[in-house]
């Protein structure tokens, strides 16, 4: 049996393949990363993948945003211009859109976004929002175009933690920890106030951006995946409450209250504001991945990760993407040897790094 995870080079943002089986191998591709991811890496391991005789069985996309989407628009708009009968087979998307999110206000969010000028948007400081949402909203539109499934592991519904079954794809299993059906109509309700206030300052599109209203972020897809006594955590931009909160719905802590798991994806590119050092504590990994670069990691994720690495006596190995400034900083004043951790950095000329 094969639990495999492929980290793919995604910049500032999220790339993974999750290569699992009995006799055949099967893919997950779970976010593509920002537009470049495509190009330069994505896109090469795809096609080795292909080559090899394999295919995805499902694609996911934890949230709309450009450094988790724009890879798979590029993916997508691929496979529909190949369209050969020996191009590379995709079982399914997971996603939730913002049109299905959104039900009935997707047709006034529309009206308003055709109705208002591009400038005014800019002035209003939403034009990368809307952006972002038509990214989304064109990954649902390829995936039609290419007759793949939406979200049919889920009946054909949003996917929300506490209304998901568990999925079994071959060896695995797969547990929903986020978002919440809670959080999703949280979410529709700021979606809908913020709606309401662009529409009525298009007259005075400087008036709303000084009202700094911040666009609410749709909530990332989480997910626990299970293969007997291996386990792999996927938090997307997630944040540490929920997820700590839904492993203990779902009775997945032991009696210590935590749960331990072969790897764990740092939630959001290691930032200070997703995680905290309870989580660390109670979340214990034998790798941990941090996909990021720029301003990501913080210092402080780090500092809360090795010091309970430490304090859990465990040792362990943090695997990176990108070799950071933060990266660089938190190094020289925490030794490897005194936390009892390995840091790996994923080589410059390879595309991805195999993790097993
Ligand atoms: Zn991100």
């Amino acid at each position: 049996m094969v639990l495999k995870l492929h980290v793919v080079q995604a910049f500032h943002g999220d790339c993974f393949l999750l290569e699992y089986g009995t006799r055949r191998s099967e893919f997950l591709l779970i976010d593509g990363g920002p537009e470049d991811t495509y190009d330069s890496h994505l896109r090469d391991v795809l096609a080795e993948i292909h080559r090899n005789g394999h295919d995805i069985a499902r694609v996911i996309l934890t949230h709309v945003d450009g450094d988790h989407v724009q890879g798979l628009l590029k993916f997508f708009e691929n496979l529909k211009s190949t369209q050969q009968r020996d191009s590379l087979e995709v079982g399914g998307l997971w996603h939730n859109s913002f049109s299905g999110f959104m039900a009935r206000h997707a047709d006034e969010y529309r009206g308003f976004r055709d109705l208002t000028n591009p400038r005014i948007l800019s002035e209003m400081g939403i034009a990368r929002a809307v952006r972002t949402i038509d990214e989304g909203d064109y990954l649902t539109k390829l995936a039609t175009n290419l007759d793949l499934s939406l979200n049919e592991d889920f009946g054909g519904k949003l996917i929300a933690s506490d209304t998901a079954q568990v999925v079994s794809l071959g060896n695995i299993k797969i547990t929903i920890l986020g978002p919440t059906t809670k959080q999703l109509n949280d979410l529709r309700e700021q979606w809908y106030q913020w709606l309401r206030l662009a529409k009525m300052s298009v007259h005075n599109p400087r008036s709303f951006a000084a009202s700094r209203s911040t666009v609410p972020n749709l909530s990332s897809i989480m997910f626990l995946v299970e293969d007997g006594e291996n386990r792999i955590l996927f938090t997307g931009d997630g944040n540490a409450r929920t997820i700590i909160e839904e492993l203990e719905t779902n009775n997945k802590m032991n009696d210590n209250g935590r749960l331990h798991v072969d790897i764990l994806k740092i939630p959001h590119h290691g930032s200070r504001y997703n995680v905290n050092k309870t989580f660390f504590k109670r979340i214990i990994a034998k790798k941990y991945i941090i996909s990021a670069n720029r301003r990501h990691p913080s210092k402080k994720t780090l500092e809360w990760l090795v010091q309970s690495i430490k304090e859990n006596d465990q040792g362990a190995e943090i695997v990176v993407t990108n070799m950071t400034k933060s990266i660089r900083e938190f190094l020289q004043a925490h030794a490897p040897d005194s936390y009892d951790y390995r840091l790996t950095l994923l080589p410059e000329e390879n595309h991805s790094i195999e993790i097993d």
